[in-house]
């Protein structure tokens, strides 16, 4: 790629970071498509710059796994191109089995969501962004807690990965692939999280905990886009508690921290093959 083209795209992620992540919770709406065992045939590319590390295992394989093993559906929308389906499918991959793998909260809780809703459904739809109904803007991806749907935009053009989550002051506590996927899931798992950490004595619901404290608490020790409410900072704390690089910098406040350990999810998971690279 040359520096142009990288620099460009360097741009675009400054005006994408801006609205990031937004997330479909509040309408309804049926969930569409069928969730079968079906992937885009075809090898994920080994040395492709959309392609993985799982370069042996095909996009049809790791989508099967998907289903049989962790319990989550993938479907691909129509006029979606199959190099990034692969992509977003191989990278999937990669973050759901180490989440599911490093944390059994997190593999119960996407086999089955808290909400009644069966497995978690990734829905990759055509286009750069995906629409929020809740936010009314556009984002990355987004999540349905009624249909335990997390929709992802084929063509994101995500960061790449830092060596540390960006926790406080900063829009988002990462804009890299991994980073936007783990908040996705992390709105998908935080409503076991809290149940789990209620059950062994932390008697608070997301909302109390998040009203326990100002916005500017949550802005500085979280991010900025986790002062929006009590889902987003579930969200936002998720995704930077798992990433591989937690601990390298301050820390999450206590107030989340003693709910992570108290759910035993796992901080700073590093056994992830490609789903921090960029796509
Ligand atoms: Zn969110």
């Amino acid at each position: 790629m040359s520096d142009l083209s990288i620099r460009l795209q360097e741009v675009m992620i400054k005006a994408l970071e801006v609205d990031a992540f937004c997330h479909k919770l509040a309408k309804g709406g049926a969930g569409s498509g069928d969730y079968g065992h079906e992937g885009r045939p075809g090898e994920v590319g080994g040395s492709s710059s959309e392609g993985g590390v799982e370069s042996i295992r095909s996009s049809t394989d790791l989508s099967k796994e998907l289903s049989e093993k962790y319990g989550v559906h993938i479907h691909v929308a129509d006029g979606v191109s199959p190099q990034r389906a692969d992509a977003i499918i191989s990278h999937s991959h990669a973050v759901i089995s180490s989440l599911s793998d490093s944390s059994p909260l997190v593999a119960q809780s996407l086999r089955q969501s808290a909400y009644g809703a069966g497995g978690l459904k990734i829905e990759i739809l055509k286009g750069k962004m995906v629409w929020s109904e809740e936010h009314q803007e556009n984002a990355f991806a987004t999540y349905q807690k009624e249909t335990n749907t997390l929709k992802i935009a084929s063509g994101l053009n995500t960061s790449g990965a830092s060596a540390a989550p960006h926790i406080g002051n900063q829009y988002n506590v990462g804009t890299d692939f991994r980073t936007v996927m783990s908040h996705e899931i992390g709105h998908a798992v935080s409503g076991k999280i809290v149940m789990e950490a209620h059950k062994q004595g932390i008697a608070l619901t997301g909302k109390e905990l998040f009203d326990s404290k100002s916005k500017d608490y949550w802005r500085s020790g979280v991010s900025k886009y986790s002062a929006k409410n009590s889902r987003e900072l579930m969200a936002e704390s998720f995704a930077a508690y798992t990433h591989p690089g937690y601990g390298q910098t301050k820390g999450l406040p206590k107030e989340i921290t003693r709910i992570f350990e108290a759910a035993g999810i796992k901080p700073g998971i590093r056994k992830i093959l490609d789903g921090n690279q960029r796509i």
